[in-house]
């Protein structure tokens, strides 16, 4: 007997805050990657950066064939706790950081010239595993919000077509791969527009390379994603260059798979307004809301004024701004009452900060077959201590 997540978040044996994973949901996004991965013959691997909870590591990797690091301690991680394919791609390594990493990833990407004339030399070296690529930068972006956009003016990532032209021809010796990473919760029709500029301005360079990773940002497990024209799309890569194509989504995996399980403490007027305090907060728990900014989703409630009582949500930080926002309820809010935001696996858990001490939420698993709640983590005091000195 499995039951609703809305049900499951009022047991006494879930704490609060807790992250839970509902681990039939992330089966499911599996699902769909796995169909893509097996239409199309490209290869999907997690990025680390945008959902790292390594307890799902063993459900994940029965069906993605590894990870994607930005910095040293993901590629660790991936190494550790996913195993399979590892793949690097930093803005700039360090020189320590990049002795590592050419012995234990699979593709390491650099993200421009100079980068690539200090690494050089470790292609071929005694102990060097990785295939070494560039991040070209098409300069074609559907993203409006700058912030999120790589390709802005003076962007600081990847190489342009005229900056790789003027270089010198030999330049490219020892590199096997290209990477671009231009999307953000996009669709594939975005991706096919991406690709005629990627394919204009690149495919001369194409014909020479063993890979090719399309980067993050494909929204596969949304329900209006175009999965057929992904395939499409890889299976032409595949056939027009001989190349292995990659896509490296970190959202898409975890997309409405994990929920965020909160209690009210508090519950008073300021000034005739309701308020709500809850034992999470928007600074710490779920950055994103602020800064994306986006509007989460509680299960039960809905947009201001539709409800009988509309409420504020407010975090336990000191910000001013730690509000989460407006919500209305069925039913007044009283101390004790659990509220369950959802999609917060991935980015949530990831950027979650110890802000004002306030506790960590605990992390932890719904499996269907067992009816059971698995909590993997508890965080304390020590935690908290434990990243200072
Ligand atoms: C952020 C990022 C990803 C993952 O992006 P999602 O939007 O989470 O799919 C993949 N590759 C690179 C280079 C990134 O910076």
């Amino acid at each position: 007997m499995s039951h609703s997540i809305l049900e499951i978040s009022q047991r006494d044996e879930v704490p609060t805050p807790c992250y839970l994973m509902d681990e039939s949901l992330l089966a499911r996004n599996l699902k769909i990657l796995d169909h893509v991965q097996q239409e199309s013959g490209g290869k999907i691997i997690l990025a680390l950066k945008g959902f790292a909870m390594w307890s799902t590591f063993p459900q994940i990797s029965q069906t993605l064939c590894g990870t994607t690091a930005s910095s040293l301690s993901e590629a660790r991680l991936g190494m550790e706790k996913f195993g399979g394919e590892v793949h690097a791609y930093c803005v700039a390594y360090r020189d320590p950081e990049m002795d590592f990493l050419r012995k234990h990833c699979h593709h390491i990407t650099l993200n421009s010239l100079s980068q690539w004339q200090r690494f050089q030399h470790h292609v071929n070296q005694p102990e060097t595993t990785a295939s070494f690529g560039l991040r070209i930068n098409p300069e074609y972006s559907e993203v409006e919000t700058d912030i999120y956009n790589p390709c802005r003016k003076g962007s600081r990532f990847g190489i342009t077509a005229t900056d790789l032209a003027n270089a010198d021809a030999s330049i490219l010796e020892g590199i096997d791969g290209l990477h671009f990473h231009t999307m953000c919760e996009q669709n594939s029709d975005t991706l096919e527009r991406t690709l005629e500029h990627v394919e204009a301005k690149f495919g001369t360079y194409l014909q020479t390379m063993k890979w090719l990773n399309c980067g993050g940002g494909h929204h596969i497990t949304r329900p209006d994603y175009d999965t057929d024209r992904l395939v499409r799309l890889i299976q032409h890569l595949r056939a027009a260059y001989d190349l292995e194509v990659y896509l490296e989504p970190g959202e898409a995996v975890a997309l409405n798979t994990g929920f965020l399980i909160t209690r009210v403490i508090d519950r008073f007027n300021s000034d005739g307004h309701p308020i709500a305090i809850l034992d999470t907060s928007a600074a710490a728990h779920m950055p994103d809301v602020l800064e994306m900014p986006y509007r989460p989703e509680i299960l039960g409630a809905s947009d201001p004024g539709e409800k009988k009582h509309t409420i504020t949500l407010g975090g336990t930080t000191c910000l001013a701004g730690d509000v989460i926002g407006d919500w209305s309820f069925d039913e007044d809010l009283k101390v004790g009452d659990r509220l369950v935001f959802t999609d917060m696996a991935h980015y949530s858990m990831v950027k979650t900060n110890h802000f004002n001490g306030v506790d960590h939420p605990a992390i932890g698993r719904y499996h269907h077959q067992t009816d059971e709640v698995i909590i993997d983590r508890q965080f304390t005091y020590e935690d908290y201590r434990d990243r200072l000195s």
